[in-house]
């Protein structure tokens, strides 16, 4: 697996492994495609511009079907260049089945769940109206059923990051709508449960915090779910605890650090799968794959002074440290958190 996964890479020993389907028989190449997480496809399809090609078109057609069903008026073009100019992102459930459902032939299931509604993270909106919300409404025809100051769904506390959540439904469709207090919209995906969560879609690319670990359905708890202030215990506390059983019911396995899979050895501080190494979401260990435009200027929001090209349109690069108890057992516990920095210029 190569450390830094972006789509256009070549595999690290420079060769091209072809199309899949060039060399194994039909039935063989399903088996093959089906159990590919998009990890694994980004990779594939860094192996040629032909598989580049074929990746590029898959993934376009595992989110439209994904998401046609919930913006079937306006269609995914729109939504999404929606979702990009408001600098808002689809996270949680929906996100995570994507990055496992994804295949090449754009087929979706095979996980044995299915994401229930879509979670919508925008950033602080300033009490203006939400052109999201608006749009959901006035376009696709959603009604608002709730709006509540504290988050709804996982059950699990996002501290003060989430403003405001707002419900809409249209028949068995159901989307939340997650407004943020803070300018960005991403710093509270980072304070979710565990790893296989921390992952958004946003209208101009699909961002993963830890896709090596994400294509092995393995995933770190995320101590910042319970060293708030309010919560000291050395377990997480039982909402936390009730999620994280749904992901391993979803075939997860989720520990405290990568110490505690038999055999599995890690630079801890170093490692990108270390929770006391300090990360960025432009480091070696991420994963953002950029969707193609047929136009480039259509869609992307520019912020004065920012050349955009990373998995988040914003002034400042988020940098993360789950922290945590030592992964040996020989250090201090060490103190999540999450900042924002400029990115410097040299
Ligand atoms: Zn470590």
């Amino acid at each position: 697996m190569v450390e830094k996964i972006r789509c256009g890479d070549s595999l690290q020993d420079g060769t091209s492994q072809g199309r899949i389907s060039q060399i194994l028989p039909l039935e063989m190449a399903a088996k093959v495609w089906s159990e590919l997480t998009i990890v694994d496809l980004v990779v594939y399809g860094g192996t040629s511009k032909a598989n580049y090609m074929t990746v590029q078109a898959s993934i376009k057609t595992s989110l439209d079907r994904l998401l046609l069903p919930f913006v079937r008026s306006g269609g995914v073009c729109q939504f999404m260049g929606l979702l990009s100019m408001e600098r808002a992102v689809i996270s949680g459930s929906m996100a995570l089945f994507f990055m496992l459902s994804c295949s090449l032939t754009g087929a979706q299931g095979g996980q044995g769940w299915g994401p229930a509604d879509m979670d919508i993270y925008e950033p602080n909106d300033e009490d203006k109206h939400s052109k999201i919300i608006g749009y959901l409404i006035a376009e696709e025809g959603y009604k608002e059923v709730e709006c509540k100051v504290s988050p709804l769904g996982e059950g699990y506390n996002l501290h003060s990051q989430i403003k405001k959540v707002t419900r809409l439904r249209r028949g068995r469709y159901v989307v939340d709508v997650m407004n943020m207090s803070s300018p960005d919209a991403i710093a509270a995906i980072m304070r979710f449960h565990s790893t296989p969560v921390i992952n958004w879609i946003s209208g101009d690319g699909l961002f993963c915090a830890y896709p090596q670990l994400l294509s092995k359905k393995r995933g770190l708890i995320n101590p910042m779910g319970f060293t708030l202030p309010k919560f000291s215990p050395k377990l997480p506390p039982a909402n936390v605890r009730a999620c994280l059983k749904k992901y391993y019911d979803r075939g997860f396995d989720i520990r405290r650090n990568p110490s505690c899979w038999p055999g599995e050895k890690h630079v801890c501080t170093s490692s990108t799968n270390c929770p006391h190494t300090i990360r960025s979401m432009v480091d070696q260990g991420t994963m953002y794959y950029r969707f193609k435009k047929p136009d480039e200027s259509v869609g992307i929001h520019m912020i004065e002074g920012v050349d955009y090209k990373g998995p988040y349109c914003s002034r400042y690069i988020l940098y993360w440290s789950l922290g945590g108890p030592s992964c040996d057992q020989k250090h201090r516990v060490s103190r999540p958190f999450i900042m924002h920095r400029e990115e410097a210029d040299d």
